[in-house]
């Protein structure tokens, strides 16, 4: 029975901020005192902890998670004509990644996990194919054994994009030291959240890592000698700083989000909706908790009418969005991706929900009849 009207957003990310509030405020004023604003001592000190955190040999940071794709791509020398294979049901900004060097996406449906099926991976490798990016969506590793070995085996370089996953790991290894290179975004609704754009990439490649640090900053390792074409994709102080201290959190962050989900999982009793599979190899951070129903309006009403925010990621899969007709898909192309784009519904699970907010919504969820 649900009497109490209590009223819960899809997000509410000052919560997050209020848990350490005084550590970030003395992170951020120490950089707005210090003069140094710019590829200082803060942004060194995180890629050391990021890197070291996730496992990998290097990190590098960058203005944003797009930047840190497309970059990935230029400098592994992936172009014009090439291909890179990704899941159909991906964020747009995994493809446009791909795309803005001239490579061309080639979609794979996902698996009931809601990754690239791995069974049909195989399939869709042409001789122009030259990577497959592994995108751990809703901070759900993929599966990694599957995937590095078909990328072995037909010698394709592998790009992680976990945006949505930092500290996900597969097996015992954290996401983004599977392939040879691990993409992240920092912005703010990511589980490891910066307070505006940012981004960064990890990698045990000693030239790659080389070869972002030069690119990032206008081609340049040394003031005014600019050895490539590069760009601007600079990680901001300020933001480097409130990394770090999210970053000493983050287990504990995604603890919570662990938590929420498990009893998600083990309250929701619905025929109305299908809860979130997780591969047994994978430990899950729970960027998202997205259910699945054929009821989704209804409830997106029924819920918003009670006051609880919910989220649709993503209403339109990358195939049928406007920026992606030259490449010539249309509806039935990939009609798993498309399913999932009518029927998932993201419901909140952010840290500071409070265990009283998600038995309403619970309650909310078990009493619905379309
Ligand atoms: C957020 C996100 C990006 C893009 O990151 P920005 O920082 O917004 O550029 C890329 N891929 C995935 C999977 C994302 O969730």
């Amino acid at each position: 029975m649900v009497n109490q009207i209590m009223k819960i957003p899809s997000n509410d990310l000052s919560r997050t901020f209020k848990m350490h509030q005084e550590e970030y405020e003395q992170a951020a004023l120490k950089v707005l005192r210090n003069g140094r604003y710019i590829l200082g001592d803060e942004v060194a000190a995180f890629e050391g902890e990021f890197a070291e955190y996730i496992g990998a040999k290097y990190c590098v940071g960058l203005a944003c998670g797009l930047d840190t794709l497309w970059i990935a791509f230029r400098l592994l020398g992936i172009g014009a004509q090439d291909e890179v294979i990704v899941a159909s049901n991906a964020y747009i900004a995994c493809v446009m990644g791909i795309s803005i060097n001239g490579a061309v996406p080639v979609f794979v449906e996902p698996d009931d996990y809601g990754n690239i099926d791995t069974d049909k991976l195989e399939l869709s490798i042409t001789p122009a194919t030259k990577a497959i990016l592994a995108v751990h969506l809703y901070g759900n590793p993929c599966n990694m054994d599957v995937l590095c070995d078909i990328a072995k085996r037909y010698k394709l370089l592998v790009v992680e994009d976990c945006s949505q996953s930092h500290g996900a790991r597969w097996k015992t290894q954290r996401v983004g030291t599977f392939g040879n290179v691990g993409c992240f975004s920092f912005y703010p609704t990511k589980g490891c959240g910066a307070y505006g754009d940012a981004g960064a990439i990890v990698t045990n490649d000693d030239a790659l890592f080389e070869d972002f640090r030069v690119f990032r900053n206008y081609g340049s390792r040394n003031q005014y000698e600019h050895e490539v074409i590069g760009t601007n994709s600079r990680l901001d102080e300020i933001q480097a700083a409130l990394l770090r201290v999210k970053l000493r959190h983050l287990d504990e962050l995604n603890q919570e989000r662990q938590g929420l989900a498990a009893q998600y999982s083990a309250m929701i009793k619905s025929n109305t909706m299908q809860l979130p599979n997780v591969q047994k190899d994978a430990d899950c951070t729970w960027h998202q908790y997205v259910i699945r129903t054929s009821y989704r309006e209804q409830l997106i009403n029924y819920l918003s009418i009670h006051q609880v925010g919910s989220q649709i990621h993503y209403p339109l899969p990358p195939h049928l969005s406007k920026a992606y007709t030259y490449l010539g898909y249309g509806h039935g192309s990939f009609p798993i991706a498309e399913k999932l784009a009518d029927e998932v519904l993201s419901i909140p699970i952010y840290n500071g929900l409070t265990i009283d907010e998600q038995s309403y919504i619970i309650d909310l969820l078990n009493s619905f009849r379309p």
